[in-house]
């Protein structure tokens, strides 16, 4: 896009801001005012899912400020950054009519001028998971929301729990750095029939989109199972045979872990244990769809 068009479209949408300084000021005065900041970032391609956590800071904070960008640090050569879903007229749209009352769409030289050469690792809760098929992805993620809670300063900053893991990743930062924010999770929004929205499910065919649905169906059942007593690899087996059998071409991991640290639970049953929660990474064609779930009501 040119440096024309862009400047129209700021005019059309005066909600939309691309420097840090421009970010700091608005904050800044805000709180000033004595308001309380949320920050929601995003990766647009925005769904209900997004919205929900628009809503959300709606109804906790005072102002509620969007980030849309797409970052490069947290894909891998062979991932889907040039395809992924960008639209950020409708998104920015979408985002404020649900609630947001700044919408920060930085460029990528915004974010990673020349000569930058910093990156944020958390270690023990990046590992498993997301972090073994994904190895670059915790550091990509952590760096970046690292400087949008630096550029914007929010009092909290919502995320939702369809990324469990980079949800405690980001808790675990921020209270490694002494970041003076609070985190907020929010629930998974679904789909109709059970499928937990996001971005990439886009790129689903017809077909791929009526198998997708058997994950969260799949996992349901064995939750009842585990909740039961039934042991865990007895409950994982069957649910990875059931994956393949519905479609899905492969499974990066069916797991249980306890939901506060994400300590693997391998063995036995898990009706005396605190917080168990079942992670599933399916991949379906060339998307990989991930899910989780509490094991016991919450
Ligand atoms: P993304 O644009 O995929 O990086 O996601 C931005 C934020 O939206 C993250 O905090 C995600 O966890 C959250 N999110 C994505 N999908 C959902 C969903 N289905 N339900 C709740 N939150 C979601």
């Amino acid at each position: 896009m040119s440096t024309d068009q862009i400047f129209q479209k700021d005019q059309e949408n005066s909600n939309i801001v691309r420097n840090v300084n421009e970010l700091r000021a608005k904050v800044k005065d805000w709180q000033g005012d004595g308001l309380q900041v949320g920050l929601v970032p995003t990766m647009g391609g925005i769904h209900a899912g997004h919205l929900s956590l628009v809503h959300k800071s709606a109804e906790i904070a005072d102002r509620t400020v969007a980030s849309i960008f797409v970052n490069p640090t947290q894909f891998a050569p062979h991932e889907d950054l040039e395809s992924y879903p960008r639209d950020e007229n409708a998104d920015a749209s979408a985002l404020t009519a649900a609630g947001a009352d700044l919408i920060f769409c930085p460029s990528a030289t915004e974010m990673y001028p020349e000569g930058f050469q910093t990156s944020i690792s958390v270690n023990t809760v990046s590992t498993g998971l997301c972090g073994t098929s994904r190895p670059h992805f915790f550091g990509g993620v952590a760096t970046v929301v690292c400087k949008l809670l630096n550029q914007c300063g929010p009092d909290m900053a919502l995320f939702g729990e369809k990324d469990y893991q980079q949800l405690l990743v980001i808790r675990r930062m921020t209270q490694d750095l002494d970041m003076p924010v609070e985190i907020v999770g929010a629930p998974i929004i679904r789909e109709k029939d059970g499928l937990a929205m996001s971005s990439r499910n886009v790129y689903l065919s017809a077909e791929e989109r009526r198998v997708a649905t058997t994950l969260n169906q799949e996992m349901s059942k064995a939750i009842a199972l585990l909740a039961g007593g039934n042991d865990v690899p007895f409950c994982i087996a069957g649910l990875r045979a059931k994956l393949l059998e519905n479609g899905f071409t492969d499974i990066d991991y069916l797991e249980v872990r306890n939901g506060h640290d994400l300590t693997p639970i391998t063995s036995g049953s898990v009706r005396k244990l605190e917080s168990p929660r079942l992670f599933a990474a399916a991949q379906l064609g060339r998307t990989r769809l991930i899910d989780n779930m509490a094991i016991f009501k919450e």
